[in-house]
């Protein structure tokens, strides 16, 4: 069973964090919910707790705070973070852009969903505006892995080459991210199909996850 993950959280031990490949299957269903069974494969891969948090993910720019009550389930919203221990936050893409963050010095997570939508919705700058208010995080200090996306040469949208990846960076640089605390996976996920569901490349409802979760 493989996983993916970033060598930027690699020294941290109270985190742990990786995307799925479609050795876990998809982690939705063909009528668009929450594959609960091979998430919690997943999770299990990992030595998570199953209770992870996802997202009924709508391409905007609401992030939910996340705390023990919140539910398995969260509607209409693309970015979840929380200061919570075992509480795997959970996102779902297929060519958008996977982002998890770790605040090292405030021990908080989170992850959002990035399309080119939910960019221009804002996700990110809300995410990382979540760190500051909630948590008091210091945006200098938070860590950001963006993982497998469709890249530009591959992303023509009316006419046009969309870099998805380079716009997400920018956003976080924006927010004073540090560039040398941001890790892309350069890997193109309609190009990438033995490991990773892609949306344009025909996988309609099939998507892949991307967890972190304080530990
Ligand atoms: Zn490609």
């Amino acid at each position: 069973m493989n996983v993916l993950r970033f060598n930027i959280f690699s020294e941290y031990k109270n985190i742990a964090h990786a995307v799925s490949t479609r050795d876990f299957g998809s982690m939705k269903n063909t009528d668009n919910t929450l594959n609960k069974e091979n998430l919690k494969k997943f999770l299990t891969f990992l030595n998570l707790s199953s209770n992870a948090v996802a997202m009924n993910q709508v391409h905007g720019g609401n992030v939910a705070v996340i705390d023990d009550n919140s539910g398995s389930l969260i509607e209409n919203t693309d970015g979840l973070v929380t200061s919570q221990k075992n509480v795997p936050l959970c996102v779902v893409t297929a060519d958008c852009l996977p982002l998890i963050f770790y605040d090292p010095e405030k021990m908080a997570v989170g992850v959002a969903h990035a399309g080119r939508r939910g960019l221009a919705a804002g996700v990110i700058s809300q995410t990382i505006e979540k760190f500051i208010t909630k948590f008091n995080s210091n945006p200098k200090k938070i860590l950001v892995g963006i993982g497998p996306g469709i890249e530009k040469k591959c992303y023509e949208v009316d006419g046009e080459f969309v870099d998805i990846r380079a716009m997400a960076t920018a956003d976080l640089i924006e927010k004073d991210i540090e560039e040398k605390n941001i890790e892309n996976i350069d890997i193109c996920t309609k190009c990438d199909t033995d490991n990773f569901f892609s949306y344009r490349g025909g996988d309609g409802t099939r998507r892949f996850a991307t967890v972190i979760a304080l530990i």
